[in-house]
């Protein structure tokens, strides 16, 4: 089923409106929030469990759910902390980028509910660095908002002080990864923990802590508006709501748009990127979703729901739903090398499985790139990443493996191609004798 205009959460997606406070409030943001703050904790809680709202910065972790591992109780005083990741960087992700420039209320908004919520003193927005005239209408937002009397103290007049800082990375990958952020927003080289203890245990400056996405939390004002069976009526189970999906690569129109989870590839693509570059024939393979997931060769993701079991199922995942359309002409194994050199580059160097084996993986995979690899390195190559994958301190490691790991499933005859040719060692038949 494909979304109909009148349930689009994000009207201003493409910025043809303002996004400044009066035509958000046209659009119908900051519409009695205040009412909304008076549902309560748990009543608030329960709608946004029951709309199925799954985290959208990659893991799809219940968003309700980790909402309700946050106290009830102040201990020892301390206060409890929001942090919403705008650290957007995985490659082919572009999606909370329009809502921070376009539809920055809604992610205001949002924050104040979740944060009323889940009992936080505040939010901090960490805003990827690159992202300088984004951070700027955010702040610019922020500024309304508290001149509103929508945040600060008596937030909407609900009642209850909430405040919203906006603070700027400084162009590390790996400040996405939530402990690594909590690290940086305490002033520290981002670096991640270890889990557990997870951020609602022991987060920002040792206090409970929430980590979200800007997409999770900009979609709850209109969840607890529209409610939550409204949202749930999108998708399928397990897999609800809408969705922002960033098609980017070979096909006609790449764009950012958001969809009813579930929708087939196919019928994505046909509906708003005006197809496949040269046709559907023409598709070699899809990364679906952000680069940390391993890519899907054409026949197989055809007719695949776009969501997290559909995905699961052809062996990949919708990560961040920014997926990576690539048609014949690409070289599939120069595309995955570069990949590879991206995560050898971010590694933050902590554990020796990630900072060795990305370098490790990278060296190998140039080599393969131009055919100077032998081929019973392939096997090796895929030993080194199973030794990586599940033995780091942060996903990083498995990002860095699993593109490789599909590159070898599905394009291991293009990888002894170009080792064949350039030993010029006869017909693979032979070599493979
Ligand atoms: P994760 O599965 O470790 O955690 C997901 C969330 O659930 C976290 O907030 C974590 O604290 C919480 N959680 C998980 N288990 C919990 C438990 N038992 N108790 C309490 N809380 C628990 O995943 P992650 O490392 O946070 O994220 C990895 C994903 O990030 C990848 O799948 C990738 O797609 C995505 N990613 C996104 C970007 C981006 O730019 N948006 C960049 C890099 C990676
Ligand atoms: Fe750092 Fe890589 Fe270890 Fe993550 S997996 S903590 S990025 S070295």
């Amino acid at each position: 089923m494909s979304l109909a205009d009148k349930d689009r959460i994000f009207t201003n997606v493409y910025g043809f409106q303002p996004w400044n406070l009066k035509a958000a409030e046209a659009r119908g943001d900051w519409d009695k929030t205040k009412d909304l703050i008076a549902w309560g904790q748990d009543r608030i809680i329960d709608e946004v469990k029951a709309s199925g709202l799954r985290g959208r910065g990659g893991a799809g972790f219940p968003t309700g759910m980790k909402w309700s591992f946050m106290p009830k109780e102040s201990k020892d005083g301390r206060p409890s902390f929001l942090v919403i990741n705008a650290d957007e960087s995985e490659p082919g992700s572009c999606k909370d980028r329009e809502i921070l420039r376009h539809d920055p209320h809604k992610l205001i908004e949002g924050a104040l509910i979740a944060g009323f919520a889940m009992r936080a003193r505040a939010a901090y927005i960490y805003v990827r660095g690159e992202y300088i005239r984004e951070a700027e209408v955010l702040q610019a937002a922020v500024d309304e908002a508290y001149e509103a009397g929508l945040i600060g103290k008596n937030a909407a007049k609900s009642g209850y002080d909430f405040d919203v800082f906006v603070h700027r990375g400084a162009g590390a990958y790996i400040c996405g990864e939530e402990t690594a952020m909590i690290e940086s927003l305490e002033g520290k080289k981002g670096q991640p923990r270890l889990k557990p203890p997870f951020p609602a245990g022991a987060g920002l400056y040792g206090c409970p802590t929430t980590v979200n996405n800007v997409e999770s939390i900009a979609v709850v004002p209109t969840i607890l508006r529209r409610s939550a069976a409204w949202f749930a009526s999108f998708g399928r189970e397990n897999n609800k709501g809408t969705k922002l999906f960033q098609i980017s690569g070979h096909v006609e129109k790449p764009c950012v748009v958001e969809e009813a989870m579930s929708i087939p590839f196919r019928e994505l693509i046909e509906r708003h990127c005006g197809g496949i570059r040269g046709g559907w024939d023409n598709l070699l393979a899809v990364i679906p979703g952000g680069s940390s997931v391993p890519l899907v060769p054409a026949a197989q993701i055809i007719d695949a729901p776009m969501d997290f079991d559909g995905l699961k199922d052809v062996g990949s995942g919708l990560g961040t739903a920014a997926i990576i359309v690539m048609d014949k002409s690409t070289d599939i194994v120069q595309a995955i090398s570069r990949l590879s050199y991206f995560y050898k580059h971010e590694s933050c160097g902590q554990c020796t499985p990630c900072r060795e084996g990305t370098g490790w993986m990278w060296r190998v995979m140039e080599r393969m790139r131009t055919g100077d690899a032998d081929l019973s390195e392939i096997d090796t190559l895929y030993e080194v990443t199973k030794q990586v994958e599940g033995h780091t301190i942060c996903a990083l490691g498995d990002a860095a493996a699993w593109p490789i790991q599909g590159l070898i499933r599905h394009f291991r005859p293009e990888m002894e191609r170009r080792i064949i040719e350039k030993q010029g060692t006869g017909s693979m038949m032979e070599a493979a004798e």
